[in-house]
């Protein structure tokens, strides 16, 4: 059945609809596709979860577009690592001299630790990516295939691996369980492709540990402070743990300004609590992404300082950090500069991945290519209806959209420019729909929403100076949103976890 005949979602009855939901909701509840609840102070320890916020059934999606984001995630891993690797590319683009650090503060830190650190000398030449490439399909009015675009590529703390493994397997069950009472010909085990980005995810890790090369030290998590999305990393843990005997402290950027400190001439890294001693190989962070979290104050600044000078291997290190910058994935589409990072590569490799972008501008551009007597501020006003403006941030609602863009532009200082990208919007398909169970409050139970999906592709990369990309492509994610929301994060509770159903 070709995609653009599919309607979604096929008819249930409420019957069928409640028997499902019974399945699912107890489903997760016995494999850890769980959150935990929204508490004004948490308890020490908890005691009860709620199921992660899902889609009672998979949306279609087109499986030529599917094998594409898949192959094209090889490419990007060994792209972003290139560009990781690039001190010339990342000052300009990013650096605090003539970058973006001139004009966002955020930036400025984590480039200003990286010259810190470089200046100084590593004494570990190598990096780990735990990556996820996030797309949209794209259908614009009167096209008949859809396209494939990027929204954006991660390089932090990419979430959702271990979860989204479990929402496929939740779908395959319900597929397996009930067949769906046959209300889709398309709804068979066969359309629901494999998924492992839990167990990709900690091979990733493992060979960062094993690289490190000392077997008995521990691999380091950075987490928030009261995570809800625990058990997502959790599960890596386990399996970190089951599999290879690898074991992992979890820390806070609070707990790291007293818990880490360097030792030796190659500063290995030691964590030393009352219940922990331990040199630490890898370091996972699953936080500091964001300035008004845990990368605020002098001291977790100095802290994240620290342990990038330190021997351990960096998931990511700073410069890989710098390398997801939404100014990075936009000056990449400038001419020349995949040739520069890819040279080795076939053009066909490099055509497919130009035509996974959305035409993007930085808002200081003083002319744009296509419209060589307007600047980017001036292109930016102009075609608003049509754009998303984007600052250098992660984790969700900093976007700027489409009317919202010239009152925005009249407050913007024009130093700030540098720091914002204009991207042309995606139209992901219309008149999808899907059932959206929410467990905890006013949100109970299922509810029929129009929806936008965003498929993420997994993957890693081990990497170093004049060393070859170690890489792989290891699973995915569809997060589903009600179409009222502009946004997609799933954790402020916009957006559902869900899985694809081929076609
Ligand atoms: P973040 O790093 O904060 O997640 P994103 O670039 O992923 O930033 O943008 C957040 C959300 O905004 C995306 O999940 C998507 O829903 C929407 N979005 C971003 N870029 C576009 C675009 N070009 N077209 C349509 N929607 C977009
Ligand atoms: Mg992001
Ligand atoms: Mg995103």
């Amino acid at each position: 059945m070709s995609y653009s005949s599919v309607q979604w979602p096929p008819e249930l009855s409420e019957e069928q609809r409640n028997a499902l939901i019974v399945l699912a909701t107890t489903y997760s509840l016995s494999h850890s596709l769980l959150y935990l609840p929204q508490l004004e102070s948490p308890p020490f320890a908890p005691t009860s979860a709620i199921h992660a916020p899902f889609s009672l059934l998979p949306t279609p999606f087109p499986r030529f577009l599917f094998e594409r984001a898949k192959r094209l995630q090889n490419l990007y891993n060994v792209l972003y690592a290139r560009v990781a690797l690039d001190v010339e590319f990342l000052d300009r683009v990013m650096g605090a001299e003539i970058g973006v650090g001139k004009v966002d503060s955020f930036t400025r830190d984590i480039w200003t630790g990286w010259k810190q650190a470089r200046d100084e000398g590593f004494t570990q030449p190598l990096h780990l990516g735990i990556f996820r490439s996030d797309y949209l399909l794209h259908l614009p009015p009167g096209a008949s295939t859809p396209g494939l675009k990027q929204v954006e590529f991660n390089t932090i703390s990419s979430s959702f691996g271990a979860l989204s493994e479990q929402v496929a397997k939740l779908h395959r069950h319900l597929v397996q369980a009930t067949g769906y009472y046959g209300v889709s010909p398309i709804l068979k085990a066969a359309n629901i492709p494999p998924n492992s980005a839990l167990s990709g995810i900690v091979q990733g890790l493992i060979e960062g540990h094993k690289a490190a090369g000392d077997l008995t030290a521990a691999i380091l998590f950075v987490v928030l402070d009261g995570e809800r999305n625990i058990f997502d990393q959790r599960l890596l843990e386990y399996e970190l743990l089951e599999r290879a005997g690898i074991k992992v402290v979890r820390q806070s950027m609070k707990q790291l300004k007293t818990s880490a400190t360097l030792e030796g001439k190659e500063r290995r890294l030691r964590i030393k609590t009352n219940t922990i001693d331990t040199l630490a190989s890898v370091i996972y962070f699953r936080a500091t992404y964001a300035p008004n979290v845990d990368l605020q104050t002098r001291d977790e600044v100095e802290t994240r300082i620290l342990l990038e000078r330190s021997f351990a291997i960096k998931c990511p290190s700073l410069q890989l950090q710098l390398a997801g910058g939404k100014r990075v994935q936009q000056e990449l589409t400038a001419p020349g500069v995949l040739e520069h990072f890819l040279p080795d590569h076939f053009p066909s490799d490099l055509t497919e991945i130009r035509d996974s972008w959305m035409t993007m501008w930085s808002l200081d551009a003083p002319s744009l290519p296509d419209f060589p007597s307007t600047s980017g501020f001036e292109r930016a006003r102009q075609y608003h209806p049509n754009l998303v403006l984007k600052p250098q941030r992660e984790g969700g609602g900093n976007n700027i959209y489409k009317t919202s863009i010239p009152p925005f532009l009249d407050t913007l200082p024009e130093e700030e420019r540098e720091a914002w990208i204009a991207m042309e919007l995606i139209q992901p398909p219309q008149d999808v729909h899907n059932w959206l169970v929410r467990a905890g409050g006013a949100n109970d139970g299922a509810h029929l929403a129009n929806i936008v999906s965003e498929l993420g592709v997994y993957g890693w990369a081990l990497f170093g100076e004049g060393r070859e990309v170690q890489e792989k492509e290891v699973g995915w994610l569809l997060r589903t949103k009600g179409k009222e929301s502009d946004e997609g994060g799933i954790a402020v509770g916009y957006s559902v976890l869900d899985s694809v159903v081929l076609t």
